[in-house]
This record gives C-alpha cells, sequence and structure tokens, in this order.
C-alpha cells in the first residue's frame, strides 16, 4: 500500500492491463479532456497523445467547447497540431480515453461521442469521479492526472522527451499550485526530477502559467478586489461579462483571480462567480482544510476536491450565494 510512485497505486493492476489491451488493439483512439481545460487537463491528453503517436497510432484529441480555443495560458504547450474541434470528433470512436474529467457533464460537446463509444477508459484523479467510461484508471490521491498519464505512458513502453515532459510538467505543476498543496508528496517531487530532467525551462513555463497576462486582467482584477466581501469565514466576489468586454478579455483570463481572493487571512473559504459568455456563472471555491467545498459543490450540480471545486449557476449573484451558503453549512 502507499507507493504510488511506480506501483499506481490505487488503479488495480487488472484496470492497467486492460487498458493496455485496449489501447493495443485499437488503431484510431480518440481523447479528449473537461471543458475549459486547465493545465492537468490538456498537459496530460497531450502527453498521452504524443506517446499513442509513436506507437504509430491515429490520435484525435479535443474537449467540447463550444468556442473551441486553447486558453492563452497553455498555448506554449506542445502538441496542439493533434487537436480537432469537437464538430470534427469522431462521432462513435471505437476507443477514447478521457483525462482530468470526473463527470460526463464535464465532457461538454463531446458527451454524446462519448456516450457512442464503443470503449472509455476514464483516466482521473476526482475523488468524485462518477466513473461514466467503461474502464477506470482512478486514484483520486494522485496529486494530478498527470501522474496517471505518466504511468500509461511507462507501461505503453513509451518514454518522456522534451515535449512530453513540458505537457506533464504543466499539469503537475498546475495541479500542486506549484508544489505549495498538500497533495505535493515525494513522489510528487521524484516524478518533477524526472521531468525536468528532461531539460525543461521551468522559469519559462511558470512565466506562460502565472507570471503574464494582458492589461485589461488587472483592471477586471481591480473591478473583482474593489466588490470583494468578507461575511464570517468566507470572502467572495464576482465578475461579471461586463466587466470583461470592456477589455476584450476572454473567460479564461480570469482563472488566477481566486488565488488572490482566497489569500484571505480572515476567510476559511473563497469563493469567485465568473460570468461566462453565455450568461451563466461559473463558481470557484477554495478552502483552506476545514470545510470540503467538494462536498458542497457536488450537491449544487458540481464537484471537484475537497480544497478546490466548482460548480455552474444560473441563478443571480444573491441566489446564487444563498445557496452556496446553505451548502456550505451543511458541510
Ligand atoms: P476551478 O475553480 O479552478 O475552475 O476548479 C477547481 C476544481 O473544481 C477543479 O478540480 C475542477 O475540476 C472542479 N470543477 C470546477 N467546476 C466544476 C464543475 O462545473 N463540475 C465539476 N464536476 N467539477 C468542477
Ligand atoms: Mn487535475
Amino acid at each position: 500500500m502507499g507507493s504510488r510512485n511506480g506501483s499506481g497505486g490505487a488503479v488495480p493492476e487488472s484496470a492497467w492491463d486492460r487498458a493496455l489491451h485496449l489501447i493495443r488493439q485499437s488503431d484510431e483512439i480518440a481523447l479528449a479532456c473537461h471543458v475549459t481545460p486547465d493545465g492537468d487537463a490538456l498537459g496530460s491528453m497531450l502527453a498521452v497523445a504524443f506517446v499513442l503517436r509513436s506507437m504509430g497510432k491515429r490520435v484525435v484529441a479535443s474537449f467540447g467547447d463550444r468556442h473551441f480555443a486553447v486558453p492563452r495560458l497553455l498555448r506554449f504547450l506542445p502538441g496542439q497540431e493533434m487537436l480537432v474541434p469537437p464538430e470534427d470528433y469522431p462521432a462513435a470512436p471505437e476507443l477514447m480515453i478521457t483525462f482530468d474529467t470526473s463527470t460526463f457533464e464535464r465532457l461538454g460537446l463531446l458527451s454524446d461521442n462519448t456516450a457512442r463509444a464503443r470503449e472509455v477508459i476514464v483516466l482521473d484523479h476526482h475523488p468524485s469521479n462518477a466513473a461514466f467510461g467503461t474502464l477506470a484508471l482512478i486514484d483520486a490521491k494522485a496529486a494530478a492526472t498527470a501522474m496517471l498519464a505518466e504511468q500509461l505512458i511507462y507501461r505503453l513502453g513509451g518514454r518522456l522527451d522534451r515535449d512530453i515532459a513540458t505537457c506533464l510538467y504543466a499539469g503537475l505543476v498546475t495541479d500542486t499550485g506549484s508544489f505549495r498543496y498538500p497533495s505535493t508528496t515525494p513522489a510528487v517531487h521524484q516524478m518533477a526530477a524526472r521531468l525536468v530532467a528532461m531539460g525543461l525551462r521551468t522559469d519559462e513555463i511558470a512565466r506562460e502559467l502565472w507570471d503574464r497576462s494582458p492589461f485589461g486582467a488587472l483592471k477586471v482584477l481591480a473591478a473583482a478586489l474593489d466588490r470583494v466581501t468578507l461575511e464570517g469565514g468566507l470572502v467572495w466576489t464576482y465578475i461579471t461579462r461586463v466587466d470583461r468586454a470592456a477589455y476584450g478579455l476572454p473567460y479564461a483570463e480570469l482563472e488566477g483571480i481566486i488565488d488572490i481572493v482566497r489569500r484571505t487571512d480572515e476567510a476559511e473559504v473563497a469563493v469567485v462567480l465568473k460570468e461566462d459568455d453565455q450568461g451563466a456563472w461559473q463558481v470557484s471555491t477554495r478552502s483552506k482544510g476545514t470545510v470540503d467545498v467538494g462536498a458542497a459543490c457536488a450537491a449544487l450540480g458540481g464537484g471537484g476536491h475537497h480544497n478546490a471545486a466548482g460548480y455552474t449557476s444560473h441563478d443571480s449573484v444573491e441566489d446564487t450565494m444563498a445557496a452556496l451558503r446553505r451548502e456550505l453549512g451543511k458541510v
């Protein structure tokens, strides 16, 4: 027990064996990750895509966003030529692999394709994963899906190169908050060492991910901080699409705001409501440990982890916050 480094941890050997069998017998493999992908979702998927391609497979990879675009933060990732928009995705793939995707709904426009796929391997680390596929490769103790992706790559006989390592590293640093979260085990650092040894410029990767943004992002952050509210142990704010429109700022640029709001010493839980281009509220929640925001968000139709979770709300800001306060009071 306990060794996730090299053994695959919570994933039974029989599941790995079945995954290898399915992959080896397939000529075409369709990969998908969750909508508005983060570094772990897209990085894990592209890393595995490189390896499958080198095995001679035809590979398509995508995510089910209505406005299909790689978030600016992730445009430095290699392998994006393997991405296809959802409308070009096979309607009924023989074999699919999903990455970092905890529920069917998180597949967005690709959920119908997934429902029609013959086999669906679910590679993930969310404790709330609904195991919607035909084969689960899920380890809720893994700090990132990238750790499971690395396992899969080794088990397929693949080798790391600089491109693959860049993709996996993006997943590992994203989901560990640059090796700050408690999920950062020795196995995480050992994996990072293997990746960095491929010649990664970790300074450049960090700058791409966190240390740059368009000017409008600062103005929108200012608006978010101007209306930030502290009530008891809860700190929260919201950003409307009108805030963003003034600076032509895409929704994906809002990702870092929660990391500033959650610093608040007086708050145990931080919440940022982000209005997307369709007018729905994407709710980001963070906990410092005593409150299980994953459970609260799951009760509201979303999911995530104990300390980081989210969901979609179609109500007003006031009603959304009222419902969320109620759920947070229960967990
Ligand atoms: P973020 O706040 O960074 O968007 O998301 C934090 C965590 O919550 C991530 O692990 C993400 O997978 C999960 N999450 C965010 N939004 C949703 C959602 O709408 N549904 C589910 N199931 N999980 C979500
Ligand atoms: Mn992840």
